[in-house]
């Protein structure tokens, strides 16, 4: 290790509101604390991607000055240590989901990558045609589109789980969907354009009663609820890095060892192989048997940071807090004319998607932006979910634990600016 200090954390908890010293927190994230627009910034899409503190910029940083080399190669003492701090991040994660152990946390480069490595090497080993694929109604593409295209090659079915109009699932309807021939569910845990939090552990109860395997997408849970694999009994779960104040390029597949270990390879070359011959490979054991090539190390190491950072502030706090900020967000913006609120589930995360007027969305998200206000606007790559609700689009504005209630005030106050405009 170089002389030279690791940065360590700076936030100090002092005067809560609601439980979170918000002020403090928030000079600890330098985009939060730079004016846009030549205002000052509102950061209201952290559903698309969470805020970066400093103290996780300054450990890649870091890494990338003092640490850096390959990891898992060579016998150089400064290829030992990187592969101690990589695999340290591994634990943290392991840590983070209640895993039973680092053989169990595959990196990926995200959720997305996370769900198709698992369509091509569990679902190609075990959909067969007829088979049935079953996915929720309020699926990211991302855990719908690999499945398509698994059931395309194998001839098997993709049944859906409904919903009803407030964004909830309908349970009542999960039994007779899991038929004989269902094998797989898909769940996204909290749906990123209702912000709808599923009961996940009791449909995977319900699932496993009748042998279906299942994957939580957790893209969406992961920043807002404290989470634990073991608990839910999740066959995968699944998440990135980017929407946990991490950076991009970084996620994970949890995987239940017994299900990884007889999973065949995905990609093949470096770094996962024990022997390679003309005439026969074989391969490493967990984790490493799904991670050929060289990893996103300084990622990987970054969301270590971003989960000790999270940990030190507290995800219970950070969810008491949010859900603060829900309700006074979700009661501020009932009282506009106008607007309406798509997906009002009775349990959600700090998620408000919503339609005003016949304004578009695209023109209610640039008004904003330039208020220095940044949502998204959009399908919100859920397009299923649109044409389930009947709008072609939404804004959406998402809450995290550096948002203050002032960045709901200055959020409604832009979108009378919005109607103002338009008349
Ligand atoms: N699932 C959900 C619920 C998401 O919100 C997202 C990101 N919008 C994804 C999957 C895909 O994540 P990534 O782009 O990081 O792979």
């Amino acid at each position: 290790m170089n002389a030279k200090s690791l940065p360590t954390a700076t936030h100090q908890m002092g005067h809560d509101v609601g439980g979170l010293d918000v002020a403090a927190i928030r000079q600890d994230f330098p985009l939060l604390t730079t004016p846009f627009h030549g205002k000052p910034m509102v950061y209201l899409d952290s559903a698309v991607s969470g805020q970066i503190p400093q103290i996780v910029i300054e450990r890649m940083d870091h890494y990338q000055r003092f640490e850096h080399t390959n990891v898992h190669r060579g016998v150089s003492t400064l290829s030992q240590e990187a592969t101690d701090r990589f695999e340290e991040a591994r634990e943290k994660v392991r840590g983070f989901l209640n895993a039973a152990s680092t053989k169990e946390i595959i990196w990926t480069r995200g959720t997305t990558e996370a769900i198709n490595l698992v369509a091509q090497t569990w679902g190609r080993t075990n959909i067969h045609p007829g088979d049935e694929i079953l996915l929720s109604a309020m699926e990211h593409h991302a855990n719908i589109v690999p499945w398509q295209m698994l059931a395309a090659e194998k001839g098997a079915t993709i049944r859906v789980l409904p919903m009803n109009d407030a964004g909830e699932l309908l349970l009542e309807d999960l039994d007779a969907l899991l038929t004989p021939r269902t094998k797989f569910l898909g769940l996204i845990q909290v749906s990123n354009v209702l912000g709808t939090i599923n009961p996940v552990k009791e449909i995977i109860a319900k699932a496993h009663a009748k042998g279906v395997c299942v994957l939580v997408d957790g893209a969406q849970s992961v920043p807002h609820l404290a989470v634990d694999v073991q608990d839910l009994d999740a066959d995968f779960f699944v998440f990135s890095g980017h929407k946990l104040s991490g950076p991009t390029g970084i996620g994970v597949l949890y995987g239940k060892k017994a299900l990884l270990e007889k999973m065949p390879p995905w990609q093949g070359g470096g770094s996962m192989i024990l022997a390679v011959s003309w005439e026969k490979t074989t391969y490493i054991g967990l984790p490493g048997k799904f991670e050929a090539g060289t990893p996103a190390i300084t990622q990987a190491i970054g969301l270590g940071a971003a989960i000790d950072y999270l940990q030190g502030i507290g995800l219970e706090r950070i969810a008491a807090y949010e859900q603060q900020l829900l309700t006074y967000a979700t009661a501020q913006l009932s009282k506009i004319e106008g607007l309406r609120i798509i997906g009002t589930a009775h349990e959600k995360a700090s998620v408000i998607s919503f339609v005003l007027d016949s304004i578009h969305p695209h023109d209610v998200g640039s008004i904003l932006d330039h208020e220095g206000i940044v949502v998204r606007a959009g399908h919100h790559c859920a397009q299923p979910v649109m044409q389930r609700m009947g709008v072609p689009a939404t804004t959406r504005a998402s809450f995290a634990y550096y948002n203050t209630k002032e960045d709901v005030d200055a959020l409604v106050a832009g979108i009378l600016k919005v109607k103002e405009i338009f008349g």
